[in-house]
């Protein structure tokens, strides 16, 4: 059967290819570190599994508005309010099957054939499927290093054309963990009202930030909270990746035409799932700070390790669960053309996984997830340690 056009140039993603492989080694019975996991390592807080079981338990099981309960509309909206001092109209909120899919439906109502987003790279590996998967066309501008891989005002205005539908911005950043301050927030939003351009904030990783503040674009000004989508949810915050409930906040017309648009799909995320995120914001936020707090303390140590493999660079994450380090180097001196090369090796011979950094744009980096215990993330350094010794 010949498959339609639209999905005959979707790449599977690299993070997830990585991981089926890490599996498979693990189930044949070798002793793998997967450090690909792009999930938090720790179990949904107690008080919002039992507030799912008593919903289920008075029978919340049914189909729910397709936008979301409105006591859930009404705790994300106080949540706003609270972090950000927005404030949100319940018709500005759609709840979806997980940000992913708040982006891919936000990405369905706004593109028309060859509309241009812009994606600054490193980015993460979903962004480009969607943009295309809309028929839209992803423009690269690449956030170097030098400037903690961020995209600068300047190099926005040259990547816009008449054609240009949106801007996306992830900070903190998936996969390097960067932050935009709140003066770099400030220039991008005035590029993108002086040409008219949605802004796509993609803020799942809100609440993993290390000495930092978040700053949503979205609260700089009331234009630039109408000229901004912002895409949030507790898959990162909560610990509640597989419950799959995301949100986007923003303009009325284009939220209401995302929920037409999930009405004829998904219909609503699943109920149960609501009723345990209503739990996870209206009741008591020490679980999400204990979570942090971990993250903080396993990137201390990991980062100053980390970068004391020959060959290794690292500038140190300020948010999110992920070190992004340059391995070009580590690569050439252990006798890989490439680091894709070097990272497969690394798994075959000695069991630990790495995402090399060619899915997210940036091929010559690699990310590791640090959202897995000190033991194991320590152990799989020493591994890649000794492989760099034995290469060298
Ligand atoms: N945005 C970024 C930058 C992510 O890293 C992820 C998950 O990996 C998502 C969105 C999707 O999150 P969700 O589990 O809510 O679909």
């Amino acid at each position: 059967m010949k498959l339609a056009k639209r999905v005959s140039t979707l790449t599977p993603s690299s993070t997830l290819e990585i991981t089926a492989k890490a599996k498979e080694l693990k189930e044949a019975g070798h002793d793998v570190i997967g450090l690909g996991a792009g999930e938090p390592d720790f179990n949904t807080p107690q008080h919002i599994i039992q507030a799912a079981s008593d919903a289920m338990n008075k029978g919340f099981t049914k189909y729910t508005p397709t936008g979301g309960l409105p006591a859930l509309k009404k705790s994300i909206i106080d949540k706003f309010k609270k972090d950000q001092n927005i404030t949100y109209n319940p018709n500005e909120i759609i709840v979806c099957s997980g940000a992913k899919h708040a982006l891919y439906t936000l990405f369905q109502v706004i593109l028309d054939e060859d509309d241009e987003v812009i994606i600054p790279t490193p980015y993460w590996v979903s962004y480009p499927e969607q943009v295309k998967l809309a028929g839209g066309k992803p423009v690269y501008v690449d956030g170097v290093e030098e400037n903690e891989f961020k995209i600068t005002p300047e190099q926005l205005k040259g990547a816009i054309t008449e054609r240009t539908k949106a801007v996306i911005i992830n900070s903190p950043s998936n996969p390097t963990g960067m932050i935009y301050s709140k003066e770099e927030l400030e220039e991008i939003g005035r590029v993108c009202l002086e040409n008219n351009i949605l802004i796509v904030s993609d803020e799942i990783y809100e609440k993993l930030t290390y000495n930092r503040k978040h700053y949503s674009i979205a609260e700089l000004s009331p234009e630039l909270k109408e000229a901004t989508i912002v895409i949030n949810g507790v898959s990162k915050s909560h610990s509640m990746t597989g419950w799959r409930i995301g949100y986007a906040a923003g303009n009325k017309e284009i939220i209401n035409a995302m929920t037409n648009l999930a009405s004829h799909s998904t219909s609503n995320p699943t109920s149960i799932a609501q009723y345990g995120t209503i739990a996870a914001y209206n009741g008591s936020q020490e679980p999400v700070e204990e979570m942090r707090k971990a993250f903080e303390e396993r990137l201390d140590i990991i980062h100053t390790k980390l970068i004391q493999i020959p060959g290794f660079t690292c500038i140190k994450p300020q948010g999110a669960f992920y070190l992004f380090a340059n391995a070009k180097e580590a690569s050439l001196a252990a006798g890989y053309e490439s680091v894709d090369q070097f990272v497969a090796a690394l798994l075959e011979e000695e069991k630990v996984a790495l995402i090399p950094g060619s899915g997210f744009g940036a091929p010559d980096y690699v990310r590791l997830s640090y959202a897995t215990s000190l033991e194991l993330l320590e152990k799989a350094i020493e591994r890649i340690y000794q492989f760099m010794n034995r290469k060298m």
